[in-house]
Order: C-alpha cells, then structure tokens, then sequence
C-alpha cells in the first residue's frame, strides 16, 4: 500500500491527483493556478470538499510544497513518507523517450534540451520535477511523455514531404501529443468489445479544447493528427488545426500587428479555432448555447469544427484499412451527444451507425446500433491514471 501522485505541470498552473496504489483510489485531487503571481490559487478537492485559497506563489517549488502541506493539513496524509512516488506528465519526448522513464539528472537534462519542440510546456514540466526532487528527494519519480505511444509512427507517417536535411538535421517530423489518452482509450475500447488490442483497428477521437486524433493498429500508434506540434490537425478550441502554410507570410506582409511569423503562429495557437470563427468563444457549451439562439457564426463554426473532425476520421479509415470502431473521448468527445451524431450520421457509409437511446450525455459505453459494421465507443480518458500505473510499474523494477 503506497500513495503516489501524478503531475501535470504547466507554465502558470499544476494539476495534481492523489492515488492510493495499487488500489487506484482517488484520494484527492486540486490545482495550483497563476503561480509566479501574488493572488494565485490553490484548490484541493477529496471527500466530497473543495476548498480553495488565494495567496503569493512565487515558483512551481512554492506550489508542490503547498500542495504536499495541504494534504497534511486537511488530513490526507499524516506523513510525507506515505507518499512513495511521482509521475511527471511531459509533453514532448522527441524521439528519444519511447516509455515512461525515472527520472535522473541525465533525463532531466534531456527533457530541459526537448524545450526547443515544446518551448512553453518542457520547462514548466521539469519545473515540476525538480520542485518534487528538491521537497521529497527519495521518492520514486517518474516522466510520462505525451509523444511516447507516437513513436511507434511509421517514418512514412511522420516525415513531412520537405527536404530531407530539415529532418536529418533540424528533426523536423511528427511527434504528435495527447498520446497517453490515446493509448488509455485504445486499451479500455479493447476490454469494452472483449478483444485482444493486437487484433484490433481503432479510430481514436481525443476532442476537448486540444483536439487529436490517431489511427491505431494492434495497440500501435500508425498515425496521429498534431504533427511537429499540436498545432496540426482538424480544427480545435483556439487552434485553427491544419491550413495553407502560405497563408503566413501573407498575413505578415499585409495585417498590422502581426509583424512576423511568431506573431501569425501565436494567433493560430490562440486566437483561432472555433474562438476565431465564432468571434465568441473557445467552450463548446457555450457555442452550442449561442447557436441554439440562432448566432450564424456559432452555427458555421460548429459545422466547420465536425467537417474537420469528419475528414480525419475518413483519413484514419483510408490509413487502417477500415476499422473496428472510432472512439470519442475528451470534454467534448464524452459529453457532446450533438456533435457525434452529426458525425456518425455524415458517416454512414463507413459503416457507422448511432444508437440515439445510448448517445446520450452521461452514459459511455458503446453507443453504436447492434449491428453497425464499425463499433462507436465513449471512453472517459484518463491520463493521471496512466502515469499513476507507469510510476508503479517502474518502481516495482
Ligand atoms: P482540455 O483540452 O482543456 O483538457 P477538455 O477535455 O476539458 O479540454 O474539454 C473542454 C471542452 O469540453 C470545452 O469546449 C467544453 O465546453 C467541452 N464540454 C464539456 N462538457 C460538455 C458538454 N456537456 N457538452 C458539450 N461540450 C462540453
């Protein structure tokens, strides 16, 4: 019996879940956001409590040393020596992690050298290892990296058709990201239909604000939709997915305020999406709320945002050669029953067919008609739990 928590740190916040291993129990959960500020917050949710406090925090240090405290002071724990391990999530592993790994200094290194293809993600997530190395120095600590179950990729599928020194040289290629989900919803959709994985063809639809999707063959990753960064693939909540590479310097050379490529990049990562199209708003709720009150933009954004979901998926079952079933997961890929029908239905040929008594919110499961060819399956995704598993895994080597 042994408690171990994972990590989720970003550049200004850290998610964190409490587990009791290898029961895995959720114990308690919470987030630190705004750290680096003087009115950050910290939220630490268990037995049914939520409580919050606004304070200074002035580093990721700070806020693990905060979190630990708060489970001391709300009675999670007695003793910091309960906790016995810690996965780290980070985002990009490049071609160098293909597992989860414990973390030395030499992977600390390493991962701090991948900040150059997740330049805002990698340091805040060895912010977050090092944080825990220096409060709880001898316990378990592990890294889980978003692009592991990716590197199965063919080369085929991860090279860009550019000049072969831009790989060779500048390791300008696919990574993908979101591969932890990918990888948990691929192996519950395996239990869900009672097959082995290694028999299987899956679709998997990770569709929240970040939207990514993969085709998977026999539990492998063949292809995946967020490319050299997570800034590829269908349309997202602020990010315009995949579009015209020359729009780029066309829009350097003729908007005011967007003096160069950066500066383009940082509106397709942020300002774009259905937030750009709809001018309202990133959340999905409350698009679907503007568009039930008859607002065109709402209304051509969620079009564009299922067209985009729809011709991946089209893509995927080009890639696998026909699938057994697609798989919705993420906020929006869990709740939104009005999105998958209208993706099901437009893609009836392939075989897919929705059951409407099981697409509803709430449930999961399969939610496809009994005799559908290709299988449509709601899995809540689960990433702490993933990194839970990887710190127990590794600590019992
Ligand atoms: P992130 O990528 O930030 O982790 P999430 O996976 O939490 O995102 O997904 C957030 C999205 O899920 C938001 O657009 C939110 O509106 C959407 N969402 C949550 N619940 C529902 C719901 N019941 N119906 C439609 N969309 C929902």
């Amino acid at each position: 019996m042994s408690k171990t928590i994972a990590i989720n740190a970003g550049s200004s916040s850290l998610k964190w879940q409490l587990y009791q291993m290898p029961e895995e129990t959720v114990l308690a959960k919470g987030i630190v956001e705004r750290i680096g500020l003087d009115d950050a917050i910290s939220t630490v949710k268990f037995n049914g409590r939520a409580e919050s406090q606004t304070l200074s925090i002035k580093d990721h240090t700070v806020a693990v040393k905060l979190l630990l405290d708060d489970l001391k002071r709300f009675e999670i724990i007695t003793d910091f020596s309960e906790i016995t391990g810690v996965g780290h999530r980070v985002v990009a592993g490049g071609e160098v992690f293909k597992n989860s790994v414990l973390v030395d200094e030499a992977v600390l290194a390493k991962i701090e050298e991948l900040s150059s293809l997740a330049p805002l993600h990698n340091p805040a997530n060895a912010a977050g290892i090092r944080a825990f190395k220096e409060i709880l120095p001898d316990i378990v600590s592990v890294a889980v990296f978003d692009t592991a179950f990716h590197t199965s990729l063919p080369e085929v599928a991860y090279r860009y058709p550019l000049a072969d020194k831009y790989y060779t040289d500048y390791q300008v290629r696919k990574y993908g990201a979101h591969g932890t989900s990918h990888y948990y919803v691929s192996q519950e959709a395996a239990r869900i239909l009672n097959k082995p994985i290694e028999e299987l063809k899956l679709i998997t639809a990770h569709i929240g604000n970040g939207v990514s999707l993969s085709a998977i063959a026999g539990g492998k990753s063949v292809d995946t939709s967020m490319g050299f960064t997570p800034l590829a693939g269908p349309m997202m909540g602020t990010r315009s997915g995949d579009i015209d590479p020359a729009i780029i310097p066309y829009l350097v050379e003729h908007v005011p305020g967007l003096e160069d490529a950066a500066a383009v990049v940082n509106a397709l990562n942020k300002e774009s999406g259905i937030l750009g199209v709809s001018g309202l708003t990133n959340d999905m709720r409350d698009l679907e709320a503007a568009m039930k009150d008859g607002n065109p933009k709402a209304q051509l954004a969620f079009d564009m945002f299922a067209d985009r979901l729809k011709k991946y998926i089209g893509q995927y079952f080009a890639v696998l050669n026909g699938a057994d079933a697609l798989i919705f997961t993420a906020g929006i890929g869990e709740n939104d029953a009005l999105l998958r029908e209208k993706i099901v239905k437009e893609l009836s040929w392939f075989g897919l067919d929705i059951d409407p008594a099981k697409n509803v919110f709430g449930n999961s499961g399969i939610i496809s008609t009994a005799d559908a060819k290709v299988k449509v399956i709601v899995v809540p995704t689960d990433e702490e739990l993933v990194i839970a598993r990887d710190v127990e895994a590794l600590k019992a080597q």
